[in-house]
């Protein structure tokens, strides 16, 4: 009892400091007491902490320590034991993060064989699953691929689109093995399991399995499991994936740009040199020209929580109330590694990432959903609970998918055809947000929104601006509206 509560008040004095020497060695420390934990403490963990906390999964930590630091945790009374010692940091590093074989465990998925795997779905099941080819990588010019499944994937579909990505940050590799496992549900599972099949028919539904190609790449090859970023070759010496280059593909969407990450190149954070300066993320745009989305999920990790727009320095963004129950609804249906409970949800900043561009720019609410605790890269039997538990997550995704909210059509009143028109709905969208617009090939726009009246503006080039006040939106399915532009 002494000795934790020794290690109590050792664990508050604040995480391990500055080393004098280098840190050759690899401790585990089991039974972390939870003071030790908390943010601040003695072997908290830290997503860019990469100098000493290495994991802490579960009470067990994996930490980089001198002999000094060592001998400091055992005399506070810290269940330490010395794993490996090497004077090669980066095999420690290895050994912390892909266990004792220091390389990829098999239950993971490289992307040639995600990409193998769902080619071979495509083959097998044309009507379902289609592949589209969304750009290239920055540094090596690898394929990054996005995946359709619809009731007819052959060609485009009038349907409310849905997406759901992982992998802007390499290292974050759980998001994958969650996406490319939804990838198979829904392909494999129509026709079999009803809920699966009614999700299928009644929606457009994208899959970005890895948007960091060459990252995910850097991580599953063995080379270097904490790669975050791209693997450009940011200071141009001609040699790529030497750690900490590349850009973060996170903060290179041209939402507030300026304001997120960081202009550092060393930093994880790193923006790059402009907003889509990166060819993922023109990879990402080039998938919003293609399909609207109403609602998203970007996977990453770690956390146990999900972040949905947003916080912009203290204002919430125009339909929060309505975003966050979103979130709420998901996260409820997460559970925690632990299992005692659920994820949960903290709105994030308004600044470069993904889930603000897709919301602020396009009128999607997406949702970064931060997948485990205590590492990016989790032990193999910690992998499929994990992935169960947000397959649940994605029930409540889709259920939104069916409404409420608005089905707006627009077409030319003469001859009928499909618009692309602004359809802004002023008592709610500020200029915080860009406008929202129908879909060009069909002429719809799907809004989420809670039961209840709306005033609309509809307008086009060259045609009559219309004004509907009072549109009620009922419970339950989309309720649609179709308008009829007279041109001018
Ligand atoms: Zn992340």
């Amino acid at each position: 009892m002494k000795k934790w509560l020794m290690a109590g008040i050792l664990a508050a004095v604040g995480a391990m400091g500055a080393a004098t020497e280098p840190r050759t060695l690899l401790l585990e420390v089991r039974d972390v007491p939870a003071v030790a934990q908390q943010e601040k403490g003695r072997l908290a963990y830290n997503d860019y902490n990469r100098d000493t906390v290495l994991s802490l999964v579960r009470n067990t930590a994996f930490v980089l320590a001198t002999p000094a630091e060592f001998a400091a945790l055992k005399r506070d009374g810290f269940h330490a034991t010395q794993v490996m010692e090497s004077a090669d940091r980066m095999q420690l590093i290895k050994r912390a993060l892909y266990g004792p074989t220091l390389t990829l465990p098999a239950i993971y998925h490289r992307y040639d064989q995600i990409v193998a795997a769902a080619d071979e779905l495509v083959r097998t099941h044309p009507e379902r699953i289609a592949r589209v080819q969304l750009g290239e990588t920055t540094q090596y010019h690898r394929p990054i691929y996005a995946y359709r499944v619809s009731r007819d994937a052959r060609q485009p579909q009038d349907q409310p689109g849905v997406l759901f990505d992982a992998c802007h940050h390499s290292d974050e590799i759980m998001g994958a093995e969650i996406v490319f496992s939804l990838l198979q549900k829904l392909v494999l599972d129509y026709g079999r399991d009803p809920e699966v099949t009614a999700w299928v028919n009644r929606s457009e539904i994208y899959l970005v399995p890895v948007v960091n190609v060459d990252g995910h790449d850097i991580v599953t090859s063995g080379r270097d499991p904490r790669w975050r970023k791209n693997a450009r070759d940011v200071n141009g010496d001609g040699v790529a994936g030497i750690f900490p280059e590349g850009v973060d593909v996170n903060r290179g969407y041209d939402f507030n740009w300026a304001m997120g990450g960081s202009d550092q190149p060393d930093s994880e954070r790193y923006r790059g040199e402009h907003p889509f300066s990166e060819a993922e993320n023109r990879a990402m745009r080039h998938l919003l020209e293609l399909k609207h989305f109403v609602l998203s999920v970007s996977y990453h990790s770690q956390g146990e929580v999900i972040y949905y727009p947003w916080d912009w320095r203290g204002l919430p963004a125009p339909d929060d109330a309505l975003i966050k129950e979103i979130a709420g609804e998901m996260a409820s249906r997460i559970s925690t590694m632990e299992g005692h409970g659920t994820y949960a949800v903290s709105p994030g900043g308004a600044s470069s990432q993904s889930y603000a561009w897709l919301y602020g720019r396009h009128g999607d609410f997406d949702f970064i959903i931060e997948t485990g605790k205590g590492t990016h890269l989790f032990a193999p039997g910690e992998v499929p609970g994990i992935i169960a538990a947000n397959l649940e997550g994605v029930k409540a995704l889709f259920a939104r998918m069916r409404g409420p909210g608005l089905a707006v059509h627009v077409t030319d009143a003469r001859t009928g055809q499909p618009l692309v028109a602004e359809v802004w709905l002023p008592r709610i969208e500020s200029n915080m947000v860009d406008r929202r617009t129908t879909e060009g090939a069909f002429g719809h726009y799907w809004r989420s929104l809670a039961p209840g009246k709306y005033d609309l503006i509809i307008s086009c080039a060259g045609y009559q601006t219309t004004v509907r006040r009072d549109v009620t939106v009922a419970a339950g399915e989309w309720t649609p509206l179709d308008v009829m532009l007279r041109p001018e």
